[in-house]
């Protein structure tokens, strides 16, 4: 009979060589065990290196893990099952993203056990499988369900199948030549936006979306969007000068189709990864990622970018006035009326206790400076009304957009958290910009 001494050895051995990455934790996240395999994937991510606790070497790809094994109240069981974390966004052109697949188990009180993957491989296939599926249905429910558009080279409408009205409601007649932006809400794309998505669709292929389509009548439906390339272009240096060439011909194939029955399925899973748990609003993994997006893009087709910070005005003294949850209240308000403010594209966020941020993409100082006044002045003739309180809150923004020598979106958030700090110390409730504030700013250390 094997000693206990013998059963941990092996316990042991299967940990070391087990062909996926084992790691056992406390409740809080600090690492008791880790074999190798999960120490070569989680190494990079630690910030100094120590690798001594998951939930912080993960920080920022899930900065939702604490909170999920925090509220998981049954004595044991799983807590996430296979979610998938991406790492890095990839090299544009080169390298694909690598993704991580993270599995949690609450063994009992004390023990977590986390096993944890490189799925990287896997994820590309199903995205290469996703969009043979795409095609197929596209086919398959052909007669009925789905709307096909050829596109010309700017993306004005060609062209159409006779579902266009079934789908969309628009008279086909009506949409020719018109920018795709039709089907799509009001807010949701930008000429800049429209354009992204050709060029990706010209760069790998296709471009798939879900999200939000708009009806002729004004009403929306859930819908997945696929963009692809009529033309295979060899060398994208080129683009440009070809597409200016054919930009009378059809160059591109889009296909509309209504999913709203997936619609909440698909929500859910995008919510539980990428939105603030408070608030809904996007989280601050999602923003960083939703930056370095636009970021990019504006660095292969420039473009203005801003960025409005916001925090709230004395919001300590509302918490101890009323309690934090009359101050958690307030804070979905404050979320609310951003979202209702800004556009849908805009990508609004909940970076910190009571702050937020919205990156907006194509918009300059002047236009982003208008959106986040009309944002103050909203908060400050609102009141939030609860358990019979009328409260009353104000709201400072900080701005800074894109010019020649911001590096990225550190920088960018370094220079409008500089316009808030003006905006707070000048008397709160009010908006200011980076530039102006940077002499201000230097005025105040002076004196
Ligand atoms: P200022 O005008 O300088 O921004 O003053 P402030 O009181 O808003 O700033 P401070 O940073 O001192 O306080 C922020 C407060 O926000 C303290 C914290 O209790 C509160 N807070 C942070 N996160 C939450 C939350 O999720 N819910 C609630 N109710 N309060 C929060
Ligand atoms: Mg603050
Ligand atoms: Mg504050």
């Amino acid at each position: 009979m094997a000693t206990l001494e013998e059963e941990h050895q092996a316990l042991l051995q299967f940990l070391y060589l087990a062909p996926v990455g084992l790691a056992q934790l406390k409740m809080d996240g600090e690492i008791v065990m880790i074999n190798p395999l999960s120490a070569q994937l989680l190494m990079p991510l630690s910030p100094d290196g120590s690798l001594n606790n998951l939930f912080a070497a993960l920080e920022t790809i899930a900065p939702e893990l604490r909170h999920l094994c925090a509220s998981f109240e049954e004595p044991y069981g799983m807590i996430c099952d296979a979610t998938r974390l991406q790492v890095n966004a990839g090299i544009p052109g080169r390298s694909d993203p690598q993704i991580l697949s993270l599995t949690l188990l609450k063994l009992d009180a004390a023990r977590l056990m986390a096993v944890i993957s490189d799925v990287s491989v896997q994820v590309k296939r199903e995205r290469q499988l996703q969009q043979h599926e795409a095609w197929f249905n596209a086919i398959l429910h052909g007669m009925t369900d789905y709307a096909l558009v050829s596109l010309d080279g700017k993306g004005g409408i060609e062209q159409w199948n006779e579902s266009i009205g079934r789908v969309t409601g628009h008279d086909a007649a009506a949409v020719l030549n018109r920018p795709y932006s039709i089907f799509f809400p009001e807010g949701a794309t930008t000429e800049d936006s429209l354009q992204d998505r050709l060029q990706d669709a010209d760069m790998n292929g296709w471009s798939l979306q879900e999200s939000y389509c708009r009806r002729a009548d004004g009403t929306r439906f859930w819908a997945s969007t696929l963009i692809t390339p009529l033309r295979v272009r060899n060398d994208a240096a080129h683009i440009g000068a070809i597409r200016q060439d054919m930009s009378d011909c059809p160059s591109y194939c889009l296909v509309v189709r209504d999913i709203d029955e997936k619609r909440e399925a698909s929500e859910s899973r995008r919510k539980a990864l990428l939105c603030d748990h408070l608030t809904g609003v996007a989280n601050r993994r999602a923003f960083f990622d939703a930056a370095e997006l636009e970021f990019e893009r504006m660095r292969r087709s420039p473009r203005p970018l801003s960025l409005v910070l916001f925090d709230a005005d004395s919001f300590k003294s509302i918490n101890d006035r009323y309690g934090h949850p009359v101050g958690d209240t307030v804070l979905r308000h404050f979320a609310e009326t951003l979202q209702d403010t800004f556009r849908q594209i805009d990508i609004v966020a909940r970076i910190g206790g009571e702050e937020f941020a919205v990156i907006l993409p194509s918009t300059d100082m002047p236009a982003a400076l208008a959106a986040a006044e009309r944002l103050r002045a909203a908060i400050e003739g609102a009141c939030v009304n609860i358990d019979g309180l009328h409260i009353r809150y104000t709201v400072s923004g900080g701005i800074a957009s894109v010019d020649g020598d911001v590096s990225g979106i550190d920088e960018l958030i370094k220079r409008a958290d500089t316009a808030l700090y003006v905006a707070k110390a000048e008397g709160r409730n009010r908006v200011r910009t980076w530039g102006t504030s940077q002499a201000r700013l230097l005025e105040m250390v002076a004196s």
